[in-house]
C-alpha cells in the first residue's frame, strides 16, 4: 500500500458533476485529485458506431436488481473519464418551481430546502459555461424569466417538424429544445454536424461532455485525473467528526491512500451510497453521513412513454441528433393529467440509427423474417418517434443496500430494489394515450405506443439533501450534515425528481455547492 501526497480536494468520479467541483476549486487555487475508475478517454477515441460505443457503458462491478421494476443502471451510467456525460443525449431542460415543492403545494413526496430561485442564476452560468443552444424568452411561458442561451436553437428536420400538427391538434404548445450542443461555434468548439451519433459520444466536440467543458478546465488550472482508481472506502479522522482521505485500487489493483482536507462523491447516485454504506467504521456504525438512515433511500427514475409514426414521407430520420429538437411544459403541472399525479416532459424529434439504444430495428419486436424486412424498410425513411418522461415520487421502499456478495477488491456490492408505485403507472399510460392521439392527429400512416418494460431513465435520490440531519444526508450544496469535510454531488442529491432530464439541474447545483466550498474554505477545511 502507498499513501499519496495529500490533496487539498479529493473528488471520486470524473463525470458531470465531479467535473464541475474540479474546474472551480483548481481555479480557486486547490490541490485537486480525480479519482476516476474507468479509463481515459480523448475526444478522438470516441468512434461513431453502435458497437464500438458499448465501451462506453458501465463496466466495473455490477449492482444487483431486485424489486418489481428493476433498475436497467448498465445504458445508463458512465465508465471513464466523462463518465455517462461523455455520452450522454445533452438535452438540458430544467426543473420548474413546482418541484421544488411539492409537499407544501399537494401534501405529496418531499420539499427542497430551496426554490427554483436559487438555483436559477446557475442555469444561467451553465449555459455560459459549457454552452447551450435553444431559446429562452420561448421557454418563459412556463418559467420565471432568465438570461438568454448563449446560442441560438438547433436546426430542426422532417423527423421533427412532422409531429407540430399533432401536438396542436390535441393543444401542446412545442417550442425548441434546450440541448448542450452547438448550433454555431462556441469557445472554440465547432458547430454541430447533425449526423446523430451523440449517444455513443460526440468526436467533434460539438456536445458538451465535460472533456471539452469543465474537465478540461480543471485540467488547465492543474487538477489530476487518475483514471482506472477505483474508490472503495472514505477514511474518517480517529474521532470519527471529519473525513481525512479515500481508499482505493490503482491500475495494476494495489491499494492506495490518497488523503485530502475535503471529499467530493461524486460517482452517481448508484455507486456514492455503496461507498457511503461500505465505509462504516466503530463511530459511524451505519456508514458515513447516515444519521437520518437515510444513505441509500428515496433512489426514483424517470420513464419514457414512446410513440412511433410510420410516415410516407421520407422524414429524413438519419439526420439530426441524438437530443430532441423540441420540447414542451405543457403537461409540467402535478395534475396535469386528471386522475393521476407527477409531472410530464414532452420531447420531439431526434435522429434515429438502426441498433441499438433507441434504434428502430427494435420499433417493431413482435416482427420476424420477411415482415421485419419489409417494416424496416419502410421505417428507414418513414419512422419517427416522439417520448414523455413521467416522475416517479420518493418511496423507502426503492433503495440501496450492501449484499453478501463482493467485488475483485472485497467491497459488497450493491442491491437496488426498485418498484413503481401507482402514481408511476398511472401517469406512463395517460402520456401513452395522449402520445397516440398526438400521432393519430399528424396523418400519419401507422402509430403505436413503444410498450415493453416500464423502462427506469436517470438514476437519482439516495442521499437527499435537506433541512437537517433528522430528514436528509445533505444540505442544498451537498454538504454532508454529519460530516462538513464531506460533499455529495450529482443527481443522488435531488430529494424530487421532477420529470425534466437532470444533468442541467446537476451542473447548476454542482457549481453551486463548489463555489460555496470555495468561498467557506477555510471553515469547512479546518
Ligand atoms: C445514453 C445516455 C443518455 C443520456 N442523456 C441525457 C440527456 O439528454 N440529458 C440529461 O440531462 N441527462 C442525460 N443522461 C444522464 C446523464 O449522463 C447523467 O445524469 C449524469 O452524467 C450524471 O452525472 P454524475 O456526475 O452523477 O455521474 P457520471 O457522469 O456518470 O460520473 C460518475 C463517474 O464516477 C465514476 N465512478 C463510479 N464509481 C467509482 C468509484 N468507485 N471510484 C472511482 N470512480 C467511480 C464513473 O466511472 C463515472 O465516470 C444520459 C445518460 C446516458 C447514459
Ligand atoms: S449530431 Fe452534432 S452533437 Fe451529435 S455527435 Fe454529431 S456533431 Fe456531435
Amino acid at each position: 500500500m502507498a499513501t499519496q501526497e495529500k490533496a487539498d480536494v479529493a473528488i471520486v468520479g470524473a463525470g458531470a458533476s465531479g467535473s464541475v467541483f474540479a474546474a472551480v476549486l483548481a481555479r480557486a487555487g486547490k490541490k485537486v485529485v480525480v479519482l476516476e475508475t474507468g479509463p481515459e478517454w480523448q475526444l478522438s477515441d470516441l468512434i461513431s458506431s453502435d458497437f464500438w460505443g458499448r465501451r462506453i457503458k458501465s463496466a466495473g462491478a455490477p449492482f444487483l436488481l431486485e424489486g418489481n421494476n428493476p433498475f436497467g443502471y448498465s445504458y445508463q451510467s458512465g465508465w471513464g473519464v466523462g463518465g455517462a456525460a461523455l455520452h450522454y443525449f445533452a438535452n438540458l431542460p430544467r426543473l420548474l418551481p413546482n418541484d421544488f415543492k411539492m409537499r407544501s403545494e399537494h401534501n405529496r413526496a418531499l420539499d427542497w430546502p430551496i426554490s427554483y430561485q436559487d438555483v436559477a442564476p446557475y442555469y444561467d452560468k451553465v449555459a455560459r459555461d459549457i454552452g447551450v443552444s435553444g431559446n429562452a424568452r420561448a421557454e418563459e411561458i412556463w418559467r420565471p424569466a432568465g438570461e438568454p442561451y448563449p446560442m441560438p436553437p438547433m436546426k430542426t428536420f422532417r423527423n421533427g417538424e412532422v409531429w407540430l400538427k399533432g401536438f396542436e391538434a390535441v393543444g401542446i404548445r412545442m417550442v425548441p429544445a434546450a440541448v448542450g450542443m452547438n448550433s454555431t461555434g462556441y469557445k472554440g468548439r465547432p458547430a454541430c454536424i447533425y449526423d446523430g451519433w451523440c449517444h455513443i459520444g460526440c468526436p467533434t466536440g460539438a456536445l458538451s461532455n465535460p472533456l471539452v467543458t469543465y474537465l478540461a478546465e480543471a485540467r488547465k488550472a492543474g487538477a489530476e485525473v487518475r483514471a482506472r482508481s477505483t474508490v472503495t472506502r472514505v477514511l474518517t479522522s480517529r474521532q470519527g467528526t471529519r473525513v481525512s482521505g479515500l481508499e482505493y485500487y490503482d491500475a495494476k489493483k494495489e491499494r492506495q491512500v490518497q488523503e485530502a482536507s475535503v471529499v467530493v462523491l461524486a460517482a452517481w447516485s448508484a455507486q456514492n451510497p455503496r461507498l457511503l454504506l461500505n465505509s462504516a467504521t466503530d463511530r459511524h456504525p451505519r456508514g458515513l453521513a447516515n444519521t437520518s438512515g437515510l444513505v441509500g433511500k428515496y433512489m426514483m427514475c424517470h420513464f419514457s412513454s414512446g410513440t412511433w409514426a410510420l410516415f410516407d414521407e421520407d422524414v429524413q430520420n438519419h439526420l439530426g441528433t441524438t437530443g430532441a429538437q423540441f420540447m414542451s411544459y405543457d403537461r409540467y403541472g402535478k395534475t396535469a393529467h386528471p386522475g393521476v399525479f407527477g409531472s410530464s416532459f414532452i420531447v420531439a424529434g431526434s435522429a434515429l440509427k438502426t441498433s441499438d439504444l433507441g434504434g428502430f430495428a427494435n420499433a417493431r419486436p413482435d416482427l420476424f423474417g420477411p415482415e421485419l424486412h419489409a417494416f424496416m424498410k419502410r421505417a428507414a425513411r418513414g419512422l419517427t418517434r416522439i417520448g414523455a418522461f413521467g416522475e416517479e415520487l420518493p418511496n423507502l421502499d426503492n433503495r440501496i443496500e450492501l449484499a453478501a456478495d463482493k467485488d475483485e477488491f472485497g467491497m459488497p456490492l450493491g442491491r437496488i430494489h426498485h418498484s413503481f408505485d401507482q402514481d408511476a403507472v398511472g401517469l406512463w399510460n395517460a402520456n401513452f394515450e395522449e402520445g397516440l392521439r398526438i400521432a393519430k392527429a399528424t396523418g400519419a400512416k401507422e402509430a403505436w405506443s413503444a410498450r415493453g418494460n416500464m423502462p427506469t431513465i436517470h438514476l437519482m435520490g439516495g442521499t437527499i439533501m435537506g433541512t437537517d440531519a433528522g430528514n436528509s444526508v445533505v444540505n442544498s450544496y451537498g454538504q454532508s450534515h454529519d460530516l462538513p469535510n464531506l460533499y455529495l454531488a450529482g443527481p443522488g442529491i435531488f430529494p424530487t425528481a421532477g420529470a425534466s432530464n437532470p444533468t442541467y439541474t446537476i451542473f447548476a447545483l454542482s457549481l453551486r455547492g463548489a463555489e460555496q466550498l470555495a468561498a467557506n474554505w477555510r471553515a469547512v477545511e479546518l
